[in-house]
């Protein structure tokens, strides 16, 4: 089993470029961030017990983040290709990452890192819309819908998410900040980190993960 890893700060562009990297491969797009929500949504005991730190745009704990992670994994192919999207986002998640992969003979071959200036992810994310139905990601001035309101693929409904507010956005880059944003050591110490500018359009940072994905 292969895996890569989007890294970066919220609102860099992880969940755009995930999107646009499965529209030509085999990735298994694998979010946490989406996971949890459905389970916010449907009430079950990850959500419960997810729901107020992510509310708060606080980290969910490890134990439960490895927990999902392994049950989602679990039973996947040998040959599979995974793409990590917001997963591993603290060290001991990533040390619980390399973990589970030496058990089951998986290999990280690339950690995308999108590097983006933390006063422009601001707007970017609260401007955020996403599609109901299909999760497809918009943006009210970047990257607006041909309707507003109105998903491009598929007519649903396009909303805000819940955390998209200023004050929440500002947790979360202080969370990055301080927890996630030591991965990029780890993962560059393993030489597997390729830088992405992710400070410009979500085309330009599509290309410039295919080249590293591909060199
Ligand atoms: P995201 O959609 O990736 O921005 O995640 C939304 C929220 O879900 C985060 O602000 C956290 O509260 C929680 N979350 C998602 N992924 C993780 C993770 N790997 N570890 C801890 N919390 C997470």
């Amino acid at each position: 089993m292969e895996a890569i890893i989007l890294l970066g700060g919220p609102g860099a562009g992880k969940g755009t470029l995930a999107d646009a990297l499965k529209k030509d491969s085999s990735f298994i797009h694998i979010s946490t961030g989406d996971m949890l929500r459905a389970a916010v949504k449907e009430g079950t005991d990850v959500g419960l017990a997810a729901k107020d730190c992510m509310d708060a745009g606080k980290l969910v704990s490890d134990d439960l983040i490895l927990q999902i992670i392994r049950t989602r994994i679990g039973k996947k192919a040998a040959d599979a290709k995974l793409m990590f999207d917001g997963f591993p986002r603290t060290i001991e998640q990533a040390e619980g990452l390399q973990t589970f992969f030496a058990e089951i003979g998986g290999t990280i071959t690339h950690v995308l890192n999108l590097v983006a200036d933390p006063e422009a992810l601001i707007p970017r994310l609260c401007g955020r819309r996403t599609c109901k139905t299909c999760g497809a990601i918009f943006h009210v001035v970047n990257m607006p819908p041909k309707e507003e309101g109105v998903c491009d693929l598929d007519g649903g409904e396009l909303f805000q998410r819940d955390d998209d507010n200023e004050e929440t956005v500002m947790n979360r880059l202080e969370v990055y900040k301080t927890q996630t944003a030591p991965l990029i050591d780890f993962y560059k110490n393993l030489g597997i980190l390729h830088d992405i500018d992710a400070g410009s359009t979500a085309k330009n940072s599509e290309l410039l993960a295919l080249a590293a994905l591909n060199a």
